[in-house]
């Protein structure tokens, strides 16, 4: 999907875009009512605007995904993703209820959205999440529901989350050594995390499990063979993400980011890999086989190889802010609309016109790069 003409062109053919498109590129704020909030004049200089038909932002991408962080809060504090402390929690009354999740949910997969995935903080810190799961899963059109977990109450909670109607799970785990997982989330745990993923494999329903591990230069070549090697031996597609700037210490600097094209090469030396063909071109990772029918490992490239150009995604905040990018510095408040009374039409406005001015892409690899608004953990992975 993203072969050399990809990489090499589309920085130059996206700022061109950017360049001829114009677009007024300030952020949406609200008033207590969406209604008094959305100026006629607002979005109406731009012909293409539409405000019916699927959700679709001004690039002409179709945002089919969303990801909803159920909580600011975690069990772990990564060292990439969160201070180890000094952190202030959301006030609980800022937090959307599952009944607003629900409702926002309802009216997303109404204009598009296809695929929604919980994430944190660590989503099953927040208490009773599989009512969450089961009031989701229950609303027609939505085709697939995902959860991104730390996995440590997998062990108790893998059986109620499949029976509420959770379709894949994902477990962000970036080293299989014990002495480095503790360090690495400031946690000793990662026995625990390894039977909560052995009890997914209980529920087949629950498929795929997918493990995630950060690759950061100078940790992770070491722990190259014990993934394939577990890639093989479970029925985990194993996938390794590029470090990005999005950690909580700010302590991300280029050199510091291991390439997945490196790790492939390096596991390739290990066990020939066969490429998987790309059917959705909103994948983020590029996945290989094992030739010999062992198993599966995929590399998510954001920093070497950017998958922008054919985002799907938007995502939603505990506290009911949509970003539509990673790397978003500013957001739009769908709390205020929908506490202050607004009907599903409107907040389906306020969502559309946010969608609308989704970025292009990130600047990670430009020179003035400015970070996100928030950290990992704030936003959801
Ligand atoms: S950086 Fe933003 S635009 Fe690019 S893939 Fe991530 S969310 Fe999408």
């Amino acid at each position: 999907m993203f072969g050399t003409f990809g990489t090499v062109f589309a920085p130059i053919l996206v700022s061109s875009m950017e360049r001829d498109r114009k677009l007024p590129l300030i952020p949406l704020t609200f008033a207590p009512r969406a209604t008094a909030a959305l100026d006629p004049d607002d979005l109406f200089d731009d012909p293409t605007y539409s405000t019916d038909g699927p959700l679709s932002d001004q690039w002409g991408r179709r945002v089919k995904s969303l990801r909803i962080s159920v909580t600011d809060r975690c069990n772990f504090r990564c060292v990439y993703c969160m201070p180890e402390e000094g952190l202030d929690w959301l006030p609980k009354d800022k937090i959307l209820s599952y009944e607003e999740l629900a409702r926002l949910t309802r009216i997303l997969v109404g204009m598009g959205v296809e695929n929604v995935r919980l994430t944190g903080g660590e989503p099953l810190v927040r208490r009773d999440l599989p009512v969450l799961v089961r009031m989701l899963s229950g609303i027609p059109g939505l085709r697939s529901l995902s959860l991104t977990t730390n996995g440590y109450f997998l062990k108790e909670l893998a059986g109620d989350l499949a029976a509420a109607g959770l379709t894949r799970i994902n477990v962000s785990l970036d080293t299989l050594q014990r002495d480095k997982f503790h360090e690495i989330t400031r946690r000793d745990c990662l026995e625990r995390v390894l039977e909560g993923l052995a009890e997914c494999e209980r529920y087949p329903s629950l498929r795929p499990i997918k493990v995630n591990a950060v690759a950061v230069r100078g940790f992770t070549e070491e722990e190259i063979p014990a993934f394939a090697a577990l890639a093989r031996r479970k029925p985990y597609l194993v996938r390794f993400i590029e470090y990005m700037p999005i950690d909580g210490d700010a302590a991300w600097t280029r050199d510091r980011v291991l390439t997945g094209g490196e790790i492939l090469g390096e596991m390739r030396k290990l066990y020939p890999l066969e490429a998987i063909p790309v059917d959705d071109p909103a994948q983020t990772s590029r996945d290989f086989r094992f030739a010999d029918g062992a198993g599966t490992v995929g590399f998510i490239n954001p920093v070497s190889e950017p998958f922008c150009e054919a985002c799907d995604r938007i995502r939603l905040t505990a506290d009911g802010q949509i970003r539509t990018c990673l790397f978003s510095v500013t957001e739009t408040d769908v709390r205020g609309p929908m506490r202050a009374g607004a009907d599903d039409a409107e907040v389906a406005e306020v969502l559309r016109r946010a969608v609308w001015r989704k970025e292009l892409k990130h600047h990670i690899n430009d020179p003035g790069f400015v970070r996100a608004s928030r950290s990992m953990s704030q936003i959801g992975g």
